[in-house]
C-alpha cells in the first residue's frame, strides 16, 4: 500500500463496491420497480445487479484516482455529482444499450426513460466522494503519506534538496530536467526561486513592444513547468555557502531560510550602464517584460503628443527614438519598433513620415555580431531602406532629459533604450565564489563553480569554458538551454554516486529578425535571408515556445497581425520586480 497506484485504485475498488451496493439498496427500498434491472440493463436482477457493481467499481477507481487530498469535503461533494452525472450519460445512456445490442439511448423520451438510475448515480456519486474523503485520509494515518506533492513529504523523507536560483532559460530547463530524470523519486527536492514567476521568452521579446504579440503569450508561468518542483516568486536576500543555505524574501513581509545541498546560480544578466549614471537615468533597458510594455506605451504616448504638437522641432524630439547596441536585442527592438511607429501613422493624421527617426547607435564594425559580414550587411541595408539610420562605430556618451548625446553630437530626442551591455546578476558577485572581473561565477567544464563542491552556475551569470571553441561559452538562450541539460544530468550523478560529464555544445547557429517580414539566419552553416529566413525564425522559435498554450496564442497573435493593424492602446503596465520588504528571519523553508 505504499504506491501511490496501488493504494488509490484498491481504495477506489472497495468505496466503489460500497456505495454501488448503499445507493441500489436504498434505491430499491425508495423507487422500488425495475430500478434495479434499470441500472444494469439486464432482466434478472441479480446479474443486473452484478455489472452495476461492475460499473460501481470502475467508477470508484476513476474518481480515487483524480481526486485531490487538498479538496474540501464541499468540492469533494461536487466533484462526486459531476462525476457520478457523467458516468450515468455514459454507462447508462450508451455503453449498457450497445452491450445489450441497440443503439445509444439518447432521446429525449428514452433518456426520460433512465432518469431513476440517474438519482441513484448521484447518489452514489456524494456516498463515493464523501468515502473516498475519509478513507484517503484514514489510509495516510495508517500506512503513512504517499507524496504527490512536494510539500506532502515530512522533513525526514527528503535526502537532498536541490535549490536553482533563477527561473530564465537556465533554471527552468534545469529543475524540468532534472524532475523528468528524477522520475517518482522525491527524495530530492527541488525548489526554484525566481524573482518573476513567469519564464520570459526573449526572442520574442521585441515583438511585444512592436505589438506584433501579448505580453502573456511569451511568458508561460513558471508553475506549469513542473509536477514536483516547489517554486517561490522571490530573491535571495543573502546567500551563505559555507552554510549550505540560502535566505529568500518573497514578499510575504518574512525571510525564510532554505538550506540547500546543492545550489544552482542562474540568475542571468543585468544592463550594464558602464557607470554613466546620466544615461542609466534617462535611458529604458530592455530585458523584461515590463521593459518591453513600458517601451511600448511610452511610444504610443508620444505619437498621441507629437500629433497635438504644433511647433515642428519638439514634434521632431517627440519622434525621435535612439537605440543604443545592435546585438540580437537592440536590432530586434529597432526593427519592431520601426514597423510598428511607421505603421501606426495612419492613425495620426497630423504626423508624417519623414518627420521620424529611429537610430541605432553601436561601436562595432557591423551590426549584429552574431551573424557572418554577409548577413549582417544584408540586414543593415534591409533596415536602412525602411528609414532606420545606423550609427556604426559610434557611441551614446551622455544624456539628459529630452536629449540623446552621440560621441559629440546633441540630439533633441525624447526616446533612448539601451541595450548595449550586460553584467552577470549582481546578486552573486560577494557570495565567496570565484568570479571573472565582469562578475560572473567561474564554473570548470562540469558546470561546478570554481573551488566548490556543490554550488553551480549556468547561462549569461556565468563564465563556463566552451571545449568545442576554446573561448568562453557566449550569453545566449540557446546555451543557456543546452548548459541546463548538462548540469541537470550532472546533478543527477553526483547525488547518485556518478561522476560528472562535461559540457559540449556545437552551436547551431543564430537567427535575428530585423523588420517586417525579413530575417537573416545561420542555421548549421547554412544562411538564409529575407521572408524564408523570416518564416524559419518563426518556425524555430514558436516550437522552442514552451507549452502548446502559448504557442497557439501566439500563432493566433500572428495569423490576427496579417489581417489588422497593430494596436495602439496603452497596455496594461505589469511590475515584475519584487516590491515588499522583509523583516524577520525565521525558520527553514520546506
Ligand atoms: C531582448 C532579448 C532578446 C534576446 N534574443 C535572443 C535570441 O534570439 N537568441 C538567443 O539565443 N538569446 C537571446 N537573448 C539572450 C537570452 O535571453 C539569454 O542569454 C538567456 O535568457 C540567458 O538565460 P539565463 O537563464 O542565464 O538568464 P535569464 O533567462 O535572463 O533568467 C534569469 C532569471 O533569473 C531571475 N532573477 C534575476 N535576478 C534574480 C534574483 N535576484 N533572485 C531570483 N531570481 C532572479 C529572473 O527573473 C529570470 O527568471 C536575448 C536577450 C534579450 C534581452
Amino acid at each position: 500500500m505504499n504506491n501511490f497506484y496501488v493504494r488509490r485504485i484498491t481504495m477506489g475498488i472497495v468505496v466503489g463496491l460500497i456505495s454501488g451496493l448503499i445507493s441500489t439498496f436504498l434505491a430499491d427500498l425508495l423507487i422500488g420497480g425495475t430500478i434495479i434491472t434499470l441500472l444494469g440493463g439486464n432482466t434478472q436482477p441479480i446479474v443486473s445487479l452484478g455489472i452495476h457493481l461492475l460499473f460501481s467499481a470502475l467508477l470508484g477507481v476513476g474518481f480515487s484516482l483524480v481526486s485531490s487530498l487538498k479538496a474540501n469535503v464541499g468540492d469533494q461533494i461536487m466533484n462526486g455529482l459531476v462525476y457520478a452525472a457523467g458516468q450515468w450519460a455514459v454507462v447508462i445512456l450508451v455503453v449498457i444499450p450497445v452491450l445489450n445490442g441497440q443503439a445509444p439511448q439518447w432521446q429525449p423520451p428514452e433518456v426520460i426513460l433512465r432518469f431513476p438510475a440517474l438519482i441513484v448515480y448521484l447518489g452514489q456519486g456524494v456516498l463515493l466522494a464523501l468515502g473516498c474523503y475519509w478513507i484517503f485520509k484514514l489510509a495516510d494515518r495508517w500506512y503513512g503519506i504517499i507524496a504527490t506533492e512536494i510539500d506532502d513529504i515530512p522533513e525526514e523523507g527528503i535526502k537532498q534538496r536541490v535549490v536553482v536560483l533563477g527561473g530564465g532559460f537556465g533554471g527552468v530547463t534545469t529543475a524540468q530536467q532534472l524532475e523528468g530524470l528524477l522520475g517518482d523519486d522525491l527524495s530530492v527536492h527541488i525548489t526554484l526561486v525566481s524573482q518573476t514567476n513567469h519564464l520570459l521568452f526573449t526572442p520574442m521579446l521585441a515583438e511585444v513592444t512592436a505589438g506584433g504579440v501579448e505580453a502573456q503569450h511569451i511568458s508561460p508561468p513558471l508553475r506549469t513547468f513542473f509536477r514536483h518542483v516547489r517554486v517561490i516568486r522571490g530573491e535571495p536576500a543573502a546567500i551563505n555557502i559555507a552554510q549550505n543555505t540560502v535566505i529568500i524574501k518573497s514578499g510575504t513581509g518574512v525571510a525564510r531560510i532554505l538550506p540547500y545541498d546543492h545550489l544552482v546560480l542562474a540568475v542571468g544578466a543585468v544592463p550594464n550602464f558602464f557607470g554613466n549614471k546620466n544615461i542609466e537615468a534617462n535611458a529604458f533597458t530592455f530585458k523584461s517584460l515590463s521593459d518591453a510594455i513600458h517601451i511600448r506605451n511610452h511610444v504610443i504616448d508620444l505619437l498621441e503628443r507629437a500629433d497635438n504638437e504644433p511647433n515642428p522641432i519638439r514634434r521632431k524630439a517627440l519622434l525621435t527614438f535612439v537605440v543604443v547596441g545592435a546585438g540580437f536585442a537592440g536590432s530586434e527592438l529597432i526593427g519592431g519598433l520601426n514597423d510598428f511607429v511607421r505603421g501606426s501613422l495612419w492613425y495620426y493624421k497630423h504626423l508624417h513620415n519623414d518627420e521620424v527617426s529611429l537610430i541605432l547607435v553601436h561601436p562595432g564594425e557591423q551590426i549584429l555580431p552574431e551573424l557572418s559580414t554577409k548577413l549582417a550587411q544584408y540586414a543593415e541595408t534591409k533596415m536602412i531602406a525602411r528609414g532606420v539610420s545606423i550609427r556604426g562605430k559610434a557611441r551614446v556618451t551622455d544624456a539628459g532629459q529630452g536629449t540623446v548625446t552621440i560621441g559629440d553630437e546633441i540630439l533633441s530626442a525624447e526616446t533612448l533604450i539601451w541595450t548595449a551591455g550586460n553584467l552577470p546578476n549582481p546578486v552573486i558577485r560577494d557570495i565567496g565564489c570565484e568570479t571573472d572581473k565582469r562578475g560572473a561565477v567561474i564554473t570548470d567544464d562540469k558546470l561546478r563553480v570554481n573551488g566548490q563542491l556543490n554550488v553551480w552556475g549556468i547561462g549569461d551569470c556565468a563564465s563556463i569554458p566552451d571545449v568545442v571553441t576554446g573561448k568562453n561559452a557566449p550569453p545566449t538562450a540557446q546555451y543557456a538551454l543546452r548548459e541546463a541539460k548538462t548540469l541537470a544530468y550532472n546533478l543527477h550523478a553526483v547525488i547518485h554516486n556518478r561522476p560528472p560529464k562535461q559540457f559540449r555544445h556545437h552551436s547551431q547557429g543564430a537567427l535575428a529578425v530585423v523588420g517586417h517580414q525579413t530575417a537573416c539566419a545561420e542555421v548549421f552553416g547554412m544562411q538564409f535571408s529575407g521572408l524564408f529566413a523570416w518564416l524559419l525564425w518563426r518556425g524555430i522559435y514558436l516550437s522552442k515556445l514552451p507549452t502548446l498554450e502559448k504557442k497557439v496564442r501566439v500563432l493566433l497573435d500572428w495569423v490576427i497581425d496579417v489581417f489588422f493593424p497593430r494596436d495602439i492602446a496603452y497596455a496594461p503596465v505589469v511590475e515584475s520586480d519584487m516590491t515588499v520588504e522583509e523583516v524577520l528571519i525565521v525558520g527553514e523553508a520546506s
